[in-house]
C-alpha cells in the first residue's frame, strides 16, 4: 500500500515537524523515530515513511497511525 490509497496515514501539514506548534498526536511514535522520514506532496499531506521497511518484512512502508508501540523505535536525538 502506498500513499493515497488510504487516509489512515494521512495527516495535514500544519501538523508536520516543521510546524513550531508539531505534534505527535495522530503519529505516535514515528514522529519521533530514526527511522521514519516525513514525505510531503504538493497537496499538502505528509506521509510517515518507516526506513525499516527496507529491510525487514514485518515493518510496512507505511504504517497505520498512530503508532503506539514498535520495537523498532528510536528515538531522535534532536527530540527531548
Ligand atoms: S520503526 Fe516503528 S516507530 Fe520507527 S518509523 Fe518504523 S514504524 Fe515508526
Amino acid at each position: 500500500m502506498g500513499p493515497g490509497n488510504s487516509g489512515e496515514h494521512v495527516i495535514k501539514r500544519d501538523d508536520n515537524e516543521h510546524n513550531p506548534h508539531f505534534t505527535v498526536r495522530g503519529i505516535g511514535l514515528c514522529a519521533s523515530c530514526v527511522h521514519s522520514s516525513a514525505i510531503h506532496n504538493k497537496e499538502g499531506n505528509t506521509f510517515w515513511l518507516c526506513k525499516m521497511s527496507e529491510k525487514d518484512v514485518r515493518y510496512p512502508k507505511y504504517p497505520r497511525l498512530p503508532v503506539l508501540n514498535c520495537a523498532g523505535f528510536e528515538r531522535r536525538s534532536d527530540i527531548p
